[in-house]
C-alpha cells in the first residue's frame, strides 16, 4: 500500500471532488456514497487530508467525524427511510481496513433486508474459553496508560482507580468515605433494551 497521499485512491478522489457523491461535509471531512455499495446509502466518512488511520485523528477530528456520522444516519433515516444503521471502523490490515486512508463506514439498515437485526459484530463467534480469562485480560488492558485529549479520571470500578485509592488511602479519610458512597450509588451499567444476537 502506498504510504504517501500522492498515489492514495482516496487522495486522488479528494483532488477531484466532482467525482464524489458527496452527501455531507465539514471543514476536515467528507461524507460520500460508496461507489461499490454494500447497502442502500452505504457512506464513507473520510478526512480530506491524508491520514492513514483514525488512530491519527486529533480529539477535535474525532468530534467532527462522529458528528458527521450522526448527520449521515439522520439523512439515511429521513432521506431513505432507513430503519437503523450500523457504523463500522476497521483499524489496520488485521482489523479489515481496506485502504491506507482512514475512513468510517455507515451502513443504513432496513427491516426488509435479509440481514436485518444481525449486528455487525456477529462476524465474531462466541468464545466461551475467554470468559474465564476476563480478570487477566482486564489487568493487561486496564494497566496501559493512554494519554489523549482531556485527561479522564479512572472509572470507579477500574483496577487503576482501586490502585490510586490504595495509594491515597491515608491522606483524606473523609473524602474517601464520600467516594465510597459514590461508588455504592453507581447505577447499573446496562439499562437499555437488550437485543438477542441472531
Ligand atoms: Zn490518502
Amino acid at each position: 500500500m502506498p504510504p504517501q497521499g500522492d498515489q492514495c485512491v482516496y487522495c486522488q478522489l479528494i483532488d477531484n471532488p466532482q467525482q464524489l457523491m458527496i452527501i455531507g461535509e465539514t471543514e476536515n471531512f467528507y461524507a460520500w456514497l460508496e461507489v461499490q455499495p454494500r447497502a442502500k446509502g452505504h457512506t464513507q466518512i473520510v478526512p480530506k487530508e491524508h491520514k492513514e488511520s483514525i488512530m491519527d485523528y486529533t480529539p477535535q477530528e474525532y468530534d467532527e467525524a462522529m458528528s458527521l456520522v450522526r448527520e449521515v444516519i439522520v439523512k439515511a433515516k429521513k432521506g431513505l427511510g432507513a430503519d437503523g444503521a450500523s457504523v463500522t471502523i476497521n483499524i489496520d490490515e488485521a482489523g479489515g481496513q481496506m485502504l491506507d486512508h482512514a475512513y468510517i463506514s455507515v451502513f443504513p439498515r432496513f427491516e426488509e433486508d435479509e440481514n436485518a437485526g444481525t449486528p455487525t459484530g456477529a462476524i465474531f463467534q462466541h468464545r466461551e474459553e475467554l470468559a474465564d480469562k476476563l480478570e487477566e485480560l482486564q489487568g493487561q488492558m486496564d494497566s496501559v496508560d493512554v494519554e489523549f485529549g482531556q485527561p479522564v479520571e479512572p472509572h470507579p470500578e477500574s483496577q487503576k482507580y482501586r490502585e490510586e485509592q490504595e495509594q491515597t488511602e491515608q491522606t483524606d479519610t473523609e473524602e474517601e468515605t464520600q467516594e465510597k458512597e459514590k461508588e455504592e450509588n453507581i447505577e447499573p451499567k446496562h439499562q437499555g433494551k437488550s437485543f438477542e444476537w441472531k
